[in-house]
């Protein structure tokens, strides 16, 4: 099993940041709905596909593809999983799906991407084929539109055996956009069963479109490519450095057990203060005067 993290390909596919503000006024997580930095058990789909539970009912999907790509999948108070981002294929998408029937029985299900990248929504297409509605911003729709291509042209280039059934996957991965599309500016806020779950856009970050997925009601925060777990900003081709380094100090106030990357195994909340450190080395030594723990 491979869960190496491989700096050089996360430094490949991320970037963002916009600021906002943002509500902070979460309580503690009551202890059944708590998660804790620590993987107590690991459930294996595929040889690349693995759920590590945090906590009851909320796991990291854990799709290596071949960059190591997480998601969160979170079950709520009525029944319902929530995704926050999607696995890179639909295929590995599709087998968290049965799993869940698997496991629980027919459930619904609501999928919530995190910006137009492949690591992003690539699940889409399996969430739209089982009638599960997928939840995205304007600006993802728009991206995907415009930009899709010359992101699949540079994944490819990340892949450097022709003979990779990865690449052959990437070739053939589909462009599915959410159907149903929320305001970037806005953000997003759904609730389930009493359970709240928000999507929150703090600005240009790691790429223009990414949001941050938030449960307050279990302090777990998934903040997808602009989160930082290593010490390389990797992709930084659609990246404002500036504004991202706000963007991170807007989401620092929330209440957080939990914090995940999209690419990395740290799940710690130092991850924020991480990300800022590493930008912060990233900015002109004038900037970095400003940047401050
Ligand atoms: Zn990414």
């Amino acid at each position: 099993m491979n869960f190496r993290f491989r700096p050089f390909f996360v430094a490949l596919l991320c970037s963002a940041a916009f600021p906002a503000a943002i509500a902070c006024d979460a309580p503690a997580a009551s202890p059944a709905r708590a998660v804790a930095p620590a993987v107590t058990a690991e459930i294996e789909l595929a040889p690349d596909l693995h759920l590590l539970r945090i906590g009851a009912g909320a796991y990291v999907v854990r799709h290596v593809c071949p960059f190591v790509c997480n998601s969160v999948l979170v079950e709520m108070p009525d029944g319902t999983f929530v995704f926050g981002g999607t696995p890179g294929f639909p295929e590995a998408a599709r087998l968290v799906l049965d799993w869940i029937v698997r496991e629980h029985g027919p459930r619904p299900v609501v999928a919530i991407d995190t910006g137009y990248h492949f690591d992003n929504l690539g699940g889409n297409a399996a969430f739209l084929d089982a009638g599960f509605p997928v939840h995205g911003s304007d600006l993802t729709v728009r991206l995907l539109a415009e930009r899709g291509e010359k992101m699949r042209a540079l994944t490819l280039g990340f892949i450097a055996d022709k003979n990779s059934p990865y690449r052959a996957a990437h070739v053939a991965l589909q462009f599915v956009p959410p159907d149903h599309v929320f305001p970037i500016e806005q953000g997003l806020t759904l609730r389930f069963g009493g359970e709240e779950v928000r999507a929150i856009y703090p600005g240009p970050t790691q790429a223009p479109d990414k949001v941050a997925i938030y449960f307050p009601g279990r302090r777990l925060l998934y903040g997808s490519c602009m989160i930082l777990a290593g010490d390389r900003t990797g992709n930084v081709a659609e990246a404002d450095l500036a504004r991202w380094i706000d963007g991170i100090r807007s989401l620092m106030p929330l209440p957080v057990d939990v914090v995940v990357a999209a690419h990395g195994s740290r799940l710690e909340p130092g991850l924020l203060q991480n990300t800022l450190d590493v930008l912060a080395r990233s900015q002109p030594a004038e900037a970095q005067s400003t940047v401050r723990r």
